[in-house]
């Protein structure tokens, strides 16, 4: 990548904190994520390690930030029993400041999550919890290799939301044998829960997972792509129906509950990171550390640094990269904000993107923002792939 003078994400905007908790009870078999299962002989050493990233992070910054948003997420930092989750609360909270309304989200998983956990996460900040349900059918879940089952997760939520009201849950569609019927139902049953938000994926088969040999073998097989899209559709008018904000491709949201840490990324906000696999996107440069568990381990037990890969993104880069995520919110993107943030002038850059994309009917242009169109919506990363050129 060619190095550039301009600083483009200046540590003084960054004011959102990623933490990567590798550890799970087991790895599902479509997750491609940093992850290790079976490994819990290395919580108190990956404690010991992000304890001193943390303090790295810190002090690698002549203005120390105050953060509004800090994600931990995973894997399953949930994984953690009370005291080694505390310790891990209270090494963040130690190493920065804080806005006072900061957004402070988990993620957890719905067998993990206990009276006394839920307490400690409340009492040490989290305010927002994001549970990995994927489904409450429990065929689905069985498929997809997750353990718990669809009545137990649906008290699960009732009992988050009595502790700490921001929940926001992720499900799955377009899992192998999935009928529309079944996903209708996941719907309904997640808006029946008190719930404020929803992060939605279609399944993906990721090169190296387990659910990928298993396609390769015919053992499992992809949902037809016309069925994905009706899924897609049906979710979007039941959650708009019931007064869920479609703001991002795969997100929904009641009024005043968007995730604020996502939207610091979707917006090109600068934000650190800690963890294996992790990655920072600080003064410019993308930082992404070791995504083996025990490299990252050894790293920093040696005192190396935990990052793997280091690059400069240009000013260009960066507000490409800024126009490919900001496209993905249903409010669109105002290039010339983005353009004069990095720089750069992003319109003439993208001219003949722009026109085809205008001319196949997937955006609209009003000024200089421009939006999806309701088929843009179902081309959301082929229209961001062409914005980063
Ligand atoms: S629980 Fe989540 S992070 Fe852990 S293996 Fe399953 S999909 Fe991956």
């Amino acid at each position: 990548m060619k190095a550039s003078s301009s600083i483009t994400t200046p540590s003084a905007s960054c004011r959102s904190l990623y933490i990567h908790v590798p550890f799970c009870r087991h790895r599902c078999g479509y997750c491609n994520f940093s992850v290790v299962a079976g490994r819990d002989d290395l919580i108190d050493r990956f404690l010991d390690a992000i304890t001193l990233e943390l303090q790295s992070v810190r002090s690698s910054t002549d203005r120390p930030p105050e953060l509004e948003t800090v994600f931990i997420g995973g894997g399953t930092p949930t994984h953690l029993d009370h005291d080694r989750l505390a310790r891990l609360l209270q090494a963040v909270r130690d190493r920065f400041d804080f806005v006072a309304d900061a957004e402070w989200s988990v993620e957890a998983n719905p067998e993990d999550i206990t009276t006394d956990k839920l307490r400690l996460l409340r009492d040490l900040g989290i305010n927002r919890v994001s549970l990995g349900v994927q489904s409450f059918n429990d065929q689905k879940l069985s498929t997809l290799e997750r353990s718990h089952d669809g009545q137990h997760v649906r008290q699960i939520i009732r009992d988050v939301a009595e502790v700490i009201e921001n929940v926001s849950i992720d499900l799955i569609f377009a899992a192998p044998g999935e009928t529309l019927d079944n996903w209708r139902e996941d719907l309904r049953l997640a808006t029946s829960l008190p719930i404020k938000h929803v992060s939605t994926y279609a399944l993906t088969f990721e090169k190296g997972t387990a659910f990928w040999s298993r396609r390769s073998k015919g053992d499992l097989h992809d949902s037809p792509e016309e069925l994905e899209l009706q899924m897609y559709d049906v979710a979007r008018e039941h959650f708009a129906a019931r007064g869920f904000e479609h703001y991002e491709i795969s997100n929904f949201g009641k009024p005043g509950f968007r995730c604020r840490h996502n939207l610091a990324y979707w917006h090109g906000a600068g934000w650190y990171a800690a963890g294996p696999g992790a990655a920072a996107f600080v003064d410019g440069y993308r930082n992404v550390n070791h995504r083996s568990t025990t490299s990252y381990l050894k790293r920093l037990e040696a005192g190396q640094s935990p990052i793997a890969e280091s690059e400069f993104v240009s000013a260009e880069q960066s507000a490409r990269e800024a126009a490919a995520f900001g496209v993905r919110m249903i409010d669109g993107v105002d290039l010339q904000a983005v353009s004069e943030r990095y720089g750069v002038d992003l319109l003439a850059l993208c001219e003949t993107e722009l026109r085809q994309m205008l001319e196949q009917g997937l955006i609209t242009r009003q000024a200089d923002r421009i939006c999806l169109t309701e088929r843009g919506i179902h081309f959301a990363d082929s229209v961001a792939g062409e914005l980063l050129g």
